[in-house]
Parts: C-alpha cells; sequence; structure tokens
C-alpha cells in the first residue's frame, strides 16, 4: 500500500464520537509501550502522526486515523501500565469493550506484543476475550530487531502456544526500526479491503 495521506481524524471518549461513516477500520490492541504509535507511524511512513508514549499509559483516547481516505486505524488505549486506579482501569475496559462489541465497521484487530517476551496475562486474557466474541484478529509481535534470529522460531511457538493462537489467525513478525514485516503485513490488510 502507498500511503499518500494520513490524518488524525478524532481522539474520541465515546460511542457519539466515533465517525459515522461506513469506512471499514482496524484496530490496534497491546499493553502500553508494547509499539503501538511507532507501528502506525512505521506503516504510514511518518515519523510522529502517532504520539510514541514516553509517558506510558496515558493516552486513553480510541485516537482515528483516516489513511488515504479510504480505510482507519483505531489505536485503542494501551492496557497493563501499572500506575494505573483502579477507577481508570474500569474506564479503560468499558471504552474498549464497546468498541470491540458494538463498531460495525471494525474488520480485524491487531493484537500488538512483543517479541522478546512471553506474552502477559493481559495479553491472554485479551486474545481470549477477542476470540470469545469471534473477532477477526491477527497478531503482530513487535521489536522484531531486538531479538536474535537465533531465537525467533522459538519465539513464535512461544507466543502461537502462549495465546493458544487459532490455526485461522496470523502472525506477523514486526521491526518498527528497520521496517521487517511491513509489506507482507500490508498484504494481509489490502486482502481484507478488497474482500
Ligand atoms: P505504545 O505505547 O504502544 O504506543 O509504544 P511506542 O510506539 O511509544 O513504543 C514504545 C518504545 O518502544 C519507544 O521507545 C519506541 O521507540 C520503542 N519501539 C517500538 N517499536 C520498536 C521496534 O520495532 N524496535 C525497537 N528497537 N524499538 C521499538
Amino acid at each position: 500500500m502507498k500511503v499518500n495521506k494520513a490524518e488524525i481524524i478524532i481522539s474520541a471518549v465515546e460511542e457519539a464520537q466515533y465517525p459515522s461513516d461506513e469506512l471499514l477500520e482496524f484496530a490496534l490492541i497491546g499493553r502500553s509501550n508494547v509499539g503501538k504509535s511507532s507501528f502506525i507511524n512505521a506503516m504510514i511512513n511518518r515519523k510522529a502522526l502517532a504520539r510514541t508514549s514516553s509517558q506510558p499509559g496515558k493516552t486513553q483516547t480510541m485516537n482515528f486515523y483516516l489513511i488515504n481516505e479510504m480505510f482507519r486505524f483505531v489505536d485503542l488505549p494501551g492496557y497493563g501500565y501499572a500506575k494505573v486506579s483502579q477507577k481508570e482501569r474500569e474506564k479503560w475496559g468499558q471504552m474498549i469493550e464497546k468498541y470491540l462489541s458494538i463498531r460495525e465497521n471494525l474488520q480485524c484487530v491487531l493484537l500488538l506484543v512483543d517479541f522478546r517476551h512471553p506474552p502477559t496475562r493481559d495479553d491472554i486474557a485479551m486474545y481470549q476475550w477477542l476470540k470469545h466474541f469471534q473477532i477477526k484478529t491477527a497478531v503482530i509481535a513487535t521489536k522484531l530487531d531486538k531479538v536474535k534470529r537465533s531465537q525467533h522460531q522459538k519465539n513464535k511457538k512461544m507466543i502461537k502456544e502462549d495465546l493458544q493462537l487459532n490455526k485461522g489467525d496470523a502472525l506477523f513478525t514486526f521491526s518498527a526500526q528497520d521496517k521487517t514485516g511491513k509489506e507482507e503485513i500490508w498484504q494481509f490488510l489490502e486482502d481484507i479491503l478488497k474482500t
């Protein structure tokens, strides 16, 4: 995909603010600091349209990015940040659940996990939740450049096993630093947009 235009449409906190057209959406979810903003920026060839956070967990909005006036990435707020209060955690849960359960524009959730480590309990819970609600999911393992090549197969196996990844769900490895994986992921997204 050649990205000619990318812009943030709205940072939403509630349903009334979701864009009301019928453009297709890909939602991104993952723990704070996993590399969601870096992923979006790398995919659309921008340095900093999506904010890369020095303060993990700060963003509690759902950011809608319009790409080529054709579809959207929806950056959902990250989970698993220790310093977040119980109340904020609940607010987060309601916000995410609402979007994921009612949004008809949603085509696929991209669940980002850190390729260096086993999936966290929150990652596993998130994946199970998505599967329970039968939401199409692809897992993207980030920070590939930080893992030695000799570890790649082992870490892929670990992610598949820990998440109990369904056979039909794709697993991609990705580096925002050197852009490895970018073309494969675009191909996957374009195939969905075509159907
Ligand atoms: P977010 O909180 O999920 O949006 O995470 P960010 O995109 O802000 O990334 C968190 C940190 O990880 C930043 O310091 C990024 O530079 C770094 N990072 C993200 N993706 C990669 C990657 O693929 N490779 C490397 N080496 N660092 C990454």
